[in-house]
């Protein structure tokens, strides 16, 4: 079965001494065991998370990466950096870095070849804008973003991603996805992934962000097809994240 996920996006947002709250929290075994958990964090947070978080069961894992493994790149940060500070989860294709960073299908797949190659597992991110959606191209985006990645790895490397299906409009917007509404879409996502191997399908976690939330985590994660949560906001605050992941 598919271990549920709920993965913390903190954004640009929080301090050290955040971090070290969410460590004196989670240290006391207030996690729930059938979950797992992890909190993307900004880069300068790395060590002190996973510091911070080492005696937990929390994953620390990062926003993005540079494409390229080392050089004259200045601003940028490889996969083998991420790894030694101690992130095991690298975030790729968040709709904020394709919108706001130009990062388009082919500097996602660059990405997620990057994060594989120094044994990161890479969360891959797809979503629709408001006018996608609208005009009913919901589904021809978001399997377009997935195939652009699938179709040019080899199957080998296909179960160590997760997916993350994040529709723009919901992000950071306080509106979210009805159950219905992001079941439809995982279930389509799953559909796709096993014309490309069944048990491939059955095994890939797939996570639904947009803002997720304490009151509606639940009836989220009880779709079939929703192995789990990529909460922005709510992953701010230690009591509203440990209330999602208890719901998980
Ligand atoms: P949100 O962000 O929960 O604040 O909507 C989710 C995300 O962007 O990963």
């Amino acid at each position: 079965m598919r271990m549920p996920l709920i993965a913390g996006n903190w954004k640009m947002n929080g301090s050290l001494s955040l971090v070290e709250e969410f460590g004196r929290a989670f240290a006391g075994g207030s996690l729930p065991v059938n979950v797992e958990v992890a909190l993307m964090v900004p880069f300068p947070f790395l060590g002190a998370a996973s510091q911070a978080l080492g005696e937990t069961a929390v994953t620390v894992g990062a926003q993005t990466l540079s494409d390229r493994p080392s050089g004259a790149f200045t601003g940028e940060v490889s996969g083998a950096m991420l790894r030694e500070c101690g992130a095991r989860l690298v975030l790729v294709g968040h709709s904020e870095r394709r919108a706001l960073f130009g990062e388009d299908d082919a500097a996602v797949l660059a990405r997620v070849k990057a994060a594989l190659h120094e044994g990161l597992t890479p969360v891959l991110c797809v979503g629709e804008t408001l006018e996608e959606r609208e005009t009913g191209c919901t589904e021809a985006v978001v399997l377009g973003q997935l195939e652009a990645v699938f179709e040019a790895l080899d199957p080998a490397e296909h179960s160590r991603l997760i997916v993350a299906y994040e529709p723009v409009w919901a992000i950071g917007t306080g509106r979210t996805a009805t159950p219905e509404q992001a079941q439809a879409v995982h279930a389509a996502l799953r559909e796709r992934l096993a014309r490309h191997d069944k048990t491939l399908a059955a095994g890939m976690r797939l996570l639904y962000g947009g803002s997720m939330k304490a009151d509606n985590a639940a009836e989220l994660l009880a779709q079939p097809d929703i192995d789990g949560g990529l909460v922005g906001g709510a992953s701010l605050k230690v009591d509203d994240f440990l209330a999602i992941c208890q719901s998980a």
